[in-house]
This record gives C-alpha cells, structure tokens and sequence, in this order.
C-alpha cells in the first residue's frame, strides 16, 4: 500500500502543523518520521546536551501520542539523505511531506533530499509554519529586501489578518484512519540518547505551554528586568523547536499586547534575512566590516566566557547563560556588545559561544543579534555605538538583585577588577573601525 512519510523537522508538534495537516488530508497513511541528524549532532559541543535531551523527550512524546491515535512512528539516527533513501526502500512511499526551514545548511539538505526522491519518484512538499510571511513575501515598495525593521514591521502587521492566525486541524485528522500502522519489526527500534553515544542532561526547560495572560499584558513594563523571571515570555525554547506554534503565540500577543508581538515579528524578519543573505552566517553582511582588524585575544575571550571580566553585569550574564542556558534579551546585548566592542573580539566567535549553550539557540536570530550589536548587519546599531555595561546595569538591575544572583562575591576582593577600561576601549574599537571603514573605501 502506498503511504507519504511526514518529516517532522522543527515542529515537535501534532496540533496546528501545516505540513502535517496536508499530509494528512492527502488521502495516504501518513508515517511521521524524526531523524536525528547525524550531520548536526557530530557538532554538539558536549556529549550531554540540553536541547538534545529537550528533542528526545518531545519526539519520544509525539511517537506515543501517534501510537495512541493508533499509528506508527519512526524515528533514525543518521544523515537525512541516507535515512531517507533508506526509507523509501524499505515502504512504498509516495510522497515526504515536511515543513520549509530557512537556514543555510537545511536549504541545502533539502534541495539534495529533493532530488534524491524524484530519482525515486518520490514527491516532495514544504510548506511554510514557522514563520507567517516568508522568504520575499513582505519587499519594500521598490521590491527590495527590507533592512529597515520599523517599515517591516508596519507592513507585516497590516498584511497580518486574523485568518493567518488560525489554527490548522493537523490534530483533528490525527487518527487511526490517516495513519500507517507498521509493524514494530518494520519501523525498527527508535534511537535512545545512548544508543547515539550521548547522555541525558537535566536541566529546566520552560513548560509547553503559552505564557499567563497577566504576563504578557505586563510584558512592555517587565521585559527589560532581568531579575524578575516572569519578566518576558520564555517562549523562545518552544518556538525554536515548533513545541508551540507560532500562530497560537502571535494570536495571543496580538490579542493582548502589541510590543510583544513586534518583538516575535523580529524572528521573522531574521529568517527572512538570512534566507536572502546566507553568507551572513559566516561573514559580515557589511563589506566594509569584513576586515575589521579584530584583537581576538583568546585569554580575554576565556575571561568573557566564564564570566570573569570584573562588569558585573557582563558576568552574570554569563554566569546565567553557562549553567542555564538562558539569557534575558538586555543582558544577551550587553555581553555581546561588550564582547565586539570592549574587548574587540569578532562577534563570530560570541556568536559560535551562543550557539553552544543556548537551549534556543536559532542560527537566524543569533546571526541576526549578533551582526546587529556588532554593528556589521543588514541591519544594524550604528558601528560607532558603544553601550556603557555600567550604565546598563543601573537601567535594568538598579538594586543588584540579578547581579548578586550569580555574582555573589561582587563588591569584595575576590571580585575581579575592570578588564579593560570603558572610555580606553570604546576610542579604541572606535577608532579602528574607522580606520578599516575608510581603507575600504
Ligand atoms: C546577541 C543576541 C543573540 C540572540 N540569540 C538568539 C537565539 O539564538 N535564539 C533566539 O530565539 N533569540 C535570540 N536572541 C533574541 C532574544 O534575546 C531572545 O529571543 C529572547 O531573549 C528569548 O526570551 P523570551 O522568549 O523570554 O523573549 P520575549 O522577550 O518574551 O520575546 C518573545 C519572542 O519573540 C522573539 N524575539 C524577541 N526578541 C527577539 C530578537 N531580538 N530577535 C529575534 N527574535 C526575538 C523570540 O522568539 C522570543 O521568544 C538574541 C539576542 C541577542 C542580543
């Protein structure tokens, strides 16, 4: 009997799933399948990984909740071009059905996924999920890419109806009747953490759920409190990995606060860049940044990651980002800026630093911030803006109660002093990205 696969990929998800949902109106059994890519894992920077566990736990969920609906999950550890022409082998499929990702490395994965199954005759579908407008749906009125934020969002929000809110009924045709039921034999074993040669780590994980009402009414108020936990949304996790869908988030802020929306049309509006401009992965979108004569002292750059550079708020911040994963949004700009600025080290190396211990580290966002502090960006803070972590701290921890949080010993001698002077070290970065900007030309 001929079945279609559908390839969950960063939408841990059953209800309001696109590519789910027309997989499951296709008239075919629908197999879902998870592929532990091997590609991505052979990256992991420790053998205990946070998001790897967040992922094990969320896909073992889904495969039970599809065996309770009465069907089949499959899920593989390996390269998605070898796991899949492997599938294909091993059922009669007629069609792999998945939703689009933006990034780089998987635009690439799935123009190779593609071609192999036409060879196999094998139909294959992306839709659009994660984002609400994508790729060259919102241009500027010359039909260029939008690098102004403000008249980006202005036209997004009036091309955001409530119907592209809605949720789509993947859950309610999640039954037995759209399902393929293999047997055990034929679906194989699914992969353990171990059985991949890693080991779980216990850590907190925001819940699957939507923030409480009183939060995100309050969120314009409580967003830029970094001691307060309950100061914005902690969503991020969720919609990285697709645990929530990002039209249930959108209706709710959309409904109760217009600031928070604007905030998670930025990750949009990143993917959006960075599917139009890939190399910014890598290089700077700005040529005349690209040959800023960086330091890159790798002693300092040990002191930043381990929260040791004597601005307290610069260390705890990274303090809260090694043992948790997290990070408030004031306190991800005043490491990262301090990092291009005081220390002028190449916000590629915060940028790789990020991606290893964010627990929502997404490439488009974390390129996107990153570039923007840096002042390298298609859109950016003015490379000659030096923010004052001093000055930051008194705005958002006035009462040092995040600081003593993770610095307990700040204001004693074991505290260590200044690494570098502010005034000293924003002329310096100052002046020699002026320098690099005019030798450019
Ligand atoms: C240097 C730097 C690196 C960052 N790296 C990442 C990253 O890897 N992954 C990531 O999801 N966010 C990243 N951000 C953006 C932002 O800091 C986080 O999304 C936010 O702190 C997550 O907490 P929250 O869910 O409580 O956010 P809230 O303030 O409650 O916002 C709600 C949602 O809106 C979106 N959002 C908010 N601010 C931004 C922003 N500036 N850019 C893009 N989306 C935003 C996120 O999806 C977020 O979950 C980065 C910011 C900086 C300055």
């Amino acid at each position: 009997m001929k079945i279609c696969i559908f390839w969950h990929r960063r939408d841990l998800r059953i209800h309001d799933n696109v590519g789910l949902a027309a997989a499951l109106a296709s008239g075919l059994p629908v197999l879902p399948l998870f592929i532990y890519d091997q590609e991505i894992l052979d990256h992991l920077p420790d053998k205990a990984d946070a998001r790897l566990t967040f992922i094990y736990d969320e896909v073992e969920k889904l495969a039970q909740e599809t065996e309770v609906a009465g069907g089949t999950f499959l899920a593989c550890y390996g390269r998605p071009l070898e796991v899949l022409a492997q599938v294909v082998q091993d059922f009669d499929v007629a069609a792999v059905h998945t939703n689009e990702d933006y990034e780089p490395y998987a635009t690439r994965r799935d123009a190779a996924v593609a071609q192999m199954l036409s060879q196999h005759g094998v139909e294959f579908y992306a839709y659009k999920d994660q984002v609400i407008f994508a790729k060259d749906e919102i241009m500027t009125k010359s039909g260029t890419v939008p690098k102004v934020f403000g008249a980006y969002l202005k036209a997004y929000t009036t091309k955001l109806t409530a119907d592209l809110l809605e949720p789509c009924d993947s859950k309610k045709h999640f039954t037995k009747t759209h399902l393929h039921h293999a047997t055990r034999e034929k679906a194989g074993p699914r992969p353990t953490l171990e059985s991949m040669g890693f080991a779980r780590r216990e850590q907190y994980f925001p819940p699957v759920k939507l923030p409480a009402e009183g939060l995100v009414r309050n969120y314009h108020k409580t967003r830029d409190t970094p001691a307060d936990e309950q100061g914005s949304t902690r969503e991020s996790l969720n919609l990285r990995f697709g645990t929530l869908s990002v039209r249930e988030v959108m209706r709710q802020a959309r409904e109760l606060n217009p600031k928070l929306l604007a905030e998670i049309i930025w990750r949009d509006f990143f993917m959006m860049l960075l599917w139009h401009f890939p190399n910014t992965a890598t290089e700077s979108y700005d040529p005349k940044m690209r040959c800023v004569p960086y330091r890159n002292d790798e002693d300092e750059f040990r002191a930043w990651c381990e929260g040791r550079t004597g601005y307290p708020l610069v260390d705890a911040g990274m303090r809260e980002l090694n043992e948790t994963g997290y990070l408030p949004n004031r306190v991800r700009m005043t490491v990262a800026g301090f990092l291009v600025k005081h220390l002028f080290i190449d916000w590629r190396w915060g940028e790789r630093y990020f991606a290893d211990k964010l627990l929502d580290y997404d490439q488009a966002n974390n390129v996107g911030n990153w570039q923007w502090m840096a002042g390298t960006g298609a859109i950016s803070a003015p490379w000659f803006r030096v923010y004052s972590p001093d000055n930051q701290q008194a705005q958002v921890d006035p009462e040092m109660k995040y600081i003593k949080r993770w610095v307990p010993e700040v204001g004693t001698t074991k505290y260590p002093k200044p690494i570098v002077e502010h005034k000293f070290a924003r002329e310096r970065a100052v002046e020699a990205i002026r320098a690099a900007r005019l030798a450019a030309g």
